[in-house]
């Protein structure tokens, strides 16, 4: 596998703050995700993971009422910068959901490629083939498919769906991918299938992952960040580092429990 010619990127965000209309739901949080690592977002519901992850490639401004203060960093560039435009922070970071929500009457092949229109991207028809090649093994995918790059997305298994989820993420050249529970819909083989391709990806982009599911936190992540919302105040991150390190040795009780399945 390849380095992309992009490089590995870091993402920063500095002092990010966040409402919904009157409601602050994240206050002055502030994390490194370093390049080429797997950086896990943890902590119980509602303490605004999601709107976190969000927030690191303009997804939320998608919600008119969603309020933000603070920076997030692409290499160092404001990825907010109101000189650069929003298809290309969408472009550089990638997002992958929960459900898996290909295109299902779509073919696999089209699939893959749906997010080259979105962005304008022109290519040559070998070019597309040796595209969906690429973007299908790095997704975990390619072997499964290769005989029915014509049969819809919709007819493949939950976790296949999930795969070609990723594998349609890069085709635009992400530097970052953000997996909000991508697993959590699928069964234990699945996830697991999952979990290395994850890893092999993070050779070539940050991966940035909101998981519920601990075990997979310690298999997958180098770094851990750890979010909490106590009652009625905006969510905060209380630990963050090493991840062997901080289910290790927490240095806060509060994560010591999550961890522990304590609450
Ligand atoms: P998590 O992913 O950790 O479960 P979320 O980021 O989804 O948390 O939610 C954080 C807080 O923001 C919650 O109080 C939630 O109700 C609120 N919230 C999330 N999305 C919206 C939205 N689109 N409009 C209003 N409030 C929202
Ligand atoms: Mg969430």
């Amino acid at each position: 596998m390849h380095h992309d010619v992009s490089g590995l990127a870091e993402l920063r965000a500095e002092e990010i703050t966040a409402w919904f209309g009157n409601h602050k739901v994240l206050d002055r949080v502030s994390l490194t995700m370093p390049a080429g690592g797997i950086t896990a977002l943890i902590g119980p519901s509602g303490c605004g993971k999601s709107t976190f992850l969000r927030i690191l490639n303009r997804m939320h401004e998608l919600v008119p009422s969603a309020q933000l203060a603070g920076q997030v960093l692409l290499d160092g560039e404001d990825i907010y910068d109101p000189d650069k435009r929003l298809i290309d922070a969408r472009r550089s970071i990638g997002m992958v959901f929960q459900k898996p929500n290909p295109f299902p009457a779509m073919s696999i092949r089209e699939n893959v490629l749906a997010g080259l229109k979105l962005t304008g991207t022109t290519a040559s028809k070998s070019a597309k083939a040796a595209l969906v090649e690429e973007c299908l093994i790095k997704g975990g995918l390619w072997n499964e498919v290769k005989d029915r790059l014509d049969a819809p997305g919709g007819g493949l298994s939950g976790g296949q769906q999930q795969r070609l989820c990723i594998a349609r993420s890069l085709a635009v050249k992400p530097r970052v991918l953000l997996m909000d529970e991508p697993c959590s819909a699928l069964d234990p083989t699945s996830t697991r299938v999952i979990e290395e391709t994850m890893l092999e990806l993070a050779r070539e982009v940050t991966i940035v992952i909101v998981t519920h599911n601990m075990q997979q936190a310690a298999r997958v992540s180098d770094t851990c960040a750890f979010f909490l919302a106590a009652q009625g105040t905006p969510g905060v991150i209380v630990e963050h580092g090493d991840t062997k390190a901080m289910f290790s040795h927490p240095r806060d009780e509060r994560t010591a429990d999550y961890v522990h399945g304590r609450f």
